[in-house]
């Protein structure tokens, strides 16, 4: 499959914005559905829709097959060792609330600590500062480099006997940086401490292996590749998710109940409490089907092209400057433009039909390290073109005028 033929799998790209064809470079926040994902959805609704497990009905029988055949798709995606290491939640957030409480929360003491670093989304700072708050513990920040780079050599000096859990994303969202995560694993263990990845910005660019990397928990959210909202993975290595308790209580994560006793379900019922995202998760493993025919190695070439066009085109601009200048990056640029507010360039990129993300994109702490407000963002996915920087390019141009 041609790259240039893939917008034409994506229905919603076929429309103008501001009488003009639309050009979307906010994938970082959520990227489109192609048609086999949208049909999973309305073939579900239409003709299996029905609750899953509990039934012994066809529908009830087509529904949870569907769903954990889904759970088989992901696993081999990512190469868990079984199916049972992959929880469905809803996105990245929840998995990082599940593990924060179910796992790391009864483990800390106080005076404990927790890593992360300084290049976190919100959804891996908050919840770890509200149980370091609650247990009186400490959240340590590994700390970056202008270039917007995790200095390791501060990790080694920060991890100690006190330190209990580390959470750390593989691609920042603001930034692009791709971390050395598994460099980063290796040193966790060696210090026999656990540690999560936040995925949310790799699982759609990169070739990843659970097996190869040794991430003891690894989480991504449905809706930036490709998937719908309301639906993402925890993968969890089964021996740890084993000896874990709930995160919530409810139907299906259940053996039996007596107002005396509780006994809970075995990996993974026992973390997803409740009637879950069905379709969700079904369309989350046609999306996965859609990936693996264009090929992921495929799609990484392709957006290390987009990246790299788009970088020399921008650098070119003289009042444009570039935030997050890693060695290693994944299709994701945050820029500033002298004189122009992030929302002003937002504004008039949308008027030109062109939707990117300005903000400061849940990451309040590296708007504080480059001291500026707010960043535009610019982020590519498998259906862009680099006729859509071209576009790009040329709106900001535009605007430069404009504010002259
Ligand atoms: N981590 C990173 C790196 C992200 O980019 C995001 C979403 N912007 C999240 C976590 C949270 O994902 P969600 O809102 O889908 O739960």
């Amino acid at each position: 499959m041609l790259f240039e033929d893939i917008k034409d799998n994506f229905p919603i790209l076929d429309q103008q914005i501001n009488g003009e064809k639309i050009v979307y470079l906010d994938n970082a926040a959520t990227t489109q559905k192609p048609k086999n994902v949208i049909n999973s959805l309305i073939n579900y609704y239409s003709k299996n829709n029905s609750n899953i497990h509990r039934g012994v009905h066809t529908l009830s029988q087509k529904a949870t097959e569907d769903y954990e055949e889904s759970r088989k798709t992901i696993a081999n995606f990512i190469g868990a060792s079984s199916s049972k290491e992959i929880i469905f939640v809803r996105g990245a957030t929840e998995a990082i609330n599940l593990i924060a409480n179910s796992y790391v929360k009864p483990l800390l003491k106080k005076d404990d600590e927790i890593i992360i670093s300084q290049m976190e989304h919100h959804a891996n700072i908050v919840p770890w500062q509200m149980i370091c708050e609650e247990k009186k513990a400490k959240l340590k920040i590994i700390p970056i480099n202008k270039n917007g780079e995790l200095n390791l050599k501060k990790f080694n000096e920060i991890i100690n006997k006190k330190t209990k859990f580390i959470s750390i994303n593989h691609v920042s969202n603001s930034l692009g940086t791709i971390n050395p995560i598994k460099e980063i694993i290796k040193t966790a263990h060696q210090n026999k401490i656990k540690i999560m990845i936040d995925g949310a910005q790799a699982i759609q660019h990169l070739e990843i292996n659970m097996n190869e990397i040794d991430a003891d928990f690894y989480c991504f959210s449905g809706h930036k590749m490709y998937a719908p909202t309301g639906i993402g993975i925890l993968y969890g290595k089964k021996e740890i998710l084993e000896q874990m308790g709930p995160y919530q209580g409810g139907g299906d994560m259940i053996k039996s109940v007596t107002f005396e006793k509780t006994i809970y379900n075995d990996i993974p019922n026992r973390f997803e409490a409740g009637t879950p995202n069905i379709a969700g998760a079904i369309a989350l493993g046609k999306a996965i089907e859609y990936l693996n025919e264009i090929g992921i190695s495929n799609i990484a070439k392709h957006e290390s092209h987009l990246l790299n066009y788009a970088t020399s085109k921008l650098n070119k601009i003289n009042k444009i400057k570039i935030i997050g200048k890693a060695k290693e990056k994944a299709a994701v640029i945050s820029f500033v433009i002298d004189g122009i507010h992030p929302h002003d360039i937002g504004t008039i990129m949308d008027s030109h039909g062109i939707a990117i993300r300005t903000g400061h994109h849940c990451t309040q702490p590296i708007m504080d390290f480059y001291n500026i407000p707010a960043t535009a963002r610019a982020s590519f996915a498998i259906y862009n073109t680099t006729k859509d920087i071209d576009k790009l390019i040329e709106a900001i141009k535009k605007c430069i005028e404009v504010f002259k």
